[in-house]
């Protein structure tokens, strides 16, 4: 499995494209569908879906132009975080508008049956309720969204959010392998050890 990574959009999230056999999955495309698309073409990769760490609005804006660029796109979501996909309080104008429709959904958990792609879903409610972690065990990958951050945690102040369920879905991160590679949906690049031995949440 390739991966590259850009940050997309005003809020700087990790948009990872990950590919194999000529066919990719578009993590948390934020925002700038356009670059999203013309990468894929340099890269001469057909998408097989979009995958969401959760809804919120700086993770899902370039879902529309994609699902354009490529009809019947399916974007997997876990079913806790469908309501705040197309919520009106999901948006910040001008870059974020609010999304008014779910068009292609498929669940998150139902993730690990889908062929080619070597993944196991978890499960981390806590910054939002459908929060989800991506882990690809023989890549030695998480995509961890805003639940993990390096030296940090998502915040659990917005709607939906709470501490104790947070601190819960990191005890099933921290016991990954030591050596995977994280990769928040902001920031820098991690791996679950440093995070063990220095991000003040996992003492
Ligand atoms: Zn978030
Ligand atoms: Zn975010």
């Amino acid at each position: 499995m390739e991966r590259t990574t850009i940050q997309v959009g005003g809020f700087e999230v990790n948009c990872s494209i990950l590919s194999e056999n000529g066919k990719a999955w578009i993590v948390d495309p934020g925002q700038e569908g356009e670059r999203i698309v013309r990468l894929l073409a340099e890269k001469k990769l057909t998408p097989a879906a979009i995958l969401l760490t959760h809804a919120h609005f700086d993770h899902i804006g370039a879902v529309p132009s994609l699902q354009a660029a490529f009809p019947g796109l399916k974007v997997y979501l876990h079913e806790n975080d469908v309501e705040v996909f197309t919520h009106p309080m999901n948006q910040l104008p001008p870059e974020y508008q609010p999304i008014d429709k779910l068009r292609g959904r498929a669940d998150a958990m139902d993730l690990r049956q889908v062929e080619g792609l070597d993944v196991e879903v978890i499960e981390t409610p806590g910054h939002t309720p459908g929060g989800v972690c991506y882990h690809f065990p023989a890549a030695k990958l998480l995509l961890s969204g805003d639940t993990l951050f390096a030296g940090s945690v998502g915040r659990t102040d917005l709607p939906g959010g709470d501490m104790a369920t947070l601190m819960d879905s990191l005890q099933k991160l921290v016991a990954l392998p030591d050596d995977t590679r994280v990769v928040p949906g902001h920031g820098m690049e991690t791996t679950i050890v440093a995070e063990k031995r220095g991000n003040p949440f996992l003492q």
